[in-house]
């Protein structure tokens, strides 16, 4: 077998051989190699200590990444290179950080502090595949197993606990039995490690080619209770309505695995029926209803990922699309149909559609997206004709009402939308001196009043 690193890793590893070190690439990138996929990043691993490193790529510009830890980054043709000394770890912390590293000259330690068989891998043109702990076998078997104990490795780092499952969702891995078991035993570690560690983690897990899969297996495995126990109460979860053939929790895999590998759209459809149990009332003829659930929804969704310090972007988009997501309409006037681009906001309307779409894929046949196509080409007809849709569209500012002799302050806006309901009637009214006469009469009237 023989790898073929990129330029980068070549002209890195000529400087460290010139000056008498051995080198491997390492972890995820040999894995993937091996599977035939094109790797994400390259990873060096060398017996050079870190300033020792750092002498050697004197010429090169570096960036002591994780200087304590023994990774130090080396810019070569503009592409960035984490070179890592062999260590061992040494003194868990908490079961997330090793408190300190002890650097070695010897790639079977650094190996073995390694999570998953797969990923203890190293491999150069002299030795050729290190493998020291049958990872290219796992890898055949397509099984994912811990180095050495995995109650040991887990209780040392348990974020391995997840990343486990992320390999296994990601690669359409098994997970060896006792690394499952090891997994759901040392479960309680979870609580120990930072929220946007296990964030991270789990963002993999739903951006994967089939996200129920590794939700699934996160359930099975009772992790899910320390990830969002929220959706638990939706497991088995009856609707008891004609229009759902699944409980919640199955509906809500369905809607997931039907959406595009889209963060903020896997989000949503994650989280945009997540309080339906909340919600649940059945009427006289025994029929389930869940009404304002997407508002519900929405509330749980923020606690959620603010639980996970989203950003703050990414927060306001999710809460939108699930808030939204039962906005559905048969006919809407065109000045309505603008109020709802002005609230969904023109870059989240796609995504909306997107998920309204596999909400229905996701509930009892037949699909009908009849409405959704409807409001969607309304959407792209009115937009297309670029009339005044928002206040800052007008042909009059706040400056403009505060010349009439209104004062800074909430009534100002509050012209400004009254201006803007008679534009989005008819946009021809769009003109300037036109609304200035409209502001006057309003405020007279207000006077009156
Ligand atoms: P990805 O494709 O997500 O980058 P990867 O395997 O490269 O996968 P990284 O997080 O980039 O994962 O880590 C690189 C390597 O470092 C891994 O392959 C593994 O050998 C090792 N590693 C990373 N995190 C841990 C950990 N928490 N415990 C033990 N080893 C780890
Ligand atoms: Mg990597």
């Amino acid at each position: 077998m023989k790898i073929r690193y990129p330029k980068e890793v070549d002209i890195i590893f000529k400087e460290l051989s010139k000056s008498g070190y051995s080198r491997y690439v390492v972890g995820g990138c040999v894995r993937d190699f091996l599977l035939g996929k094109e790797p994400f990043d390259w990873d060096i691993c060398t017996d050079a200590k870190p300033e020792e490193i750092q002498r050697v790529f004197k010429d090169f510009n570096t960036i002591p990444t994780g200087l304590k830890h023994g990774t130090i980054t080396v810019v070569v043709n503009n592409k960035n290179i984490e070179i890592t000394t062999f260590r061992t770890d040494k003194d868990y912390v908490d079961n997330r950080r090793p408190r300190e590293v002890e650097f070695t000259s010897s790639i079977y330690e650094d190996l073995k502090r390694r999570d998953f068989t797969i990923n203890a891998l190293a491999y150069n043109e002299f030795d050729g595949l290190v493998d020291c702990f049958n990872g290219q076998k796992d890898l055949n078997q397509k099984i994912i197993r811990a180095v050495g104990n995995p109650i040991e490795r887990f209780s040392e780092d348990s974020l391995r606990i997840i990343r486990g499952v992320r390999f296994s969702a990601q690669l359409g891995f098994d997970i060896e039995e006792n690394t499952a078991l090891a997994m759901t035993n040392c479960r309680e570690l979870l609580n120990n490690l930072s929220k946007e560690r296990i964030r991270e983690e789990f963002l993999k897990i739903l951006m994967t080619d089939k996200p129920s899969d590794g939700i699934r297996r996160l359930i099975l495995l009772k992790l899910m209770d320390y990830i969002i126990p929220e959706l638990i109460e939706c497991i088995g979860f009856e609707q008891k309505n004609p229009n759902h053939n699944k409980d919640v929790f199955e509906h809500i895999m369905e809607v997931l695995d039907n959406t595009d590998k889209d963060i903020v759209l896997r989000l949503s459809a994650l989280l945009h029926d997540i309080g339906k149990p909340r919600c649940f009332t059945v009427d006289e003829s025994g029929k389930g209803h869940f009404y304002g659930h997407h508002k519900i929804s929405t509330e749980i969704a923020e606690e959620i990922l603010t639980r996970f310090k989203f950003d703050n972007k990414t927060i306001h988009a999710v809460k939108l699309l699930v808030n939204e997501h039962m906005s559905r309409y048969e006919h809407l006037r065109e000045k309505s149909i603008k109020k709802f681009i002005n609230k969904v906001g023109i870059n989240n309307l796609d995504k909306l559609f997107k998920l309204q779409i596999a909400d229905i894929k996701g509930s009892t046949p037949p699909h009908d997206f009849a409405n959704i196509e409807y409001l969607k080409n309304e959407c792209i007809r009115i937009i297309n004709e670029k009339e005044p849709m928002t206040v800052k569209d007008l042909d009059i500012n706040g400056y403009d009402i505060m010349n009439l002799g209104l004062a800074q302050g909430k009534e100002i806006g509050d012209i400004l939308n009254y201006l803007l309901e008679i534009v989005l009637e008819n946009p021809k009214l769009n003109e300037k001196g036109l609304l200035i006469g409209q502001a006057r009469q309003k405020l007279q009237q207000k006077d009156i009043e």
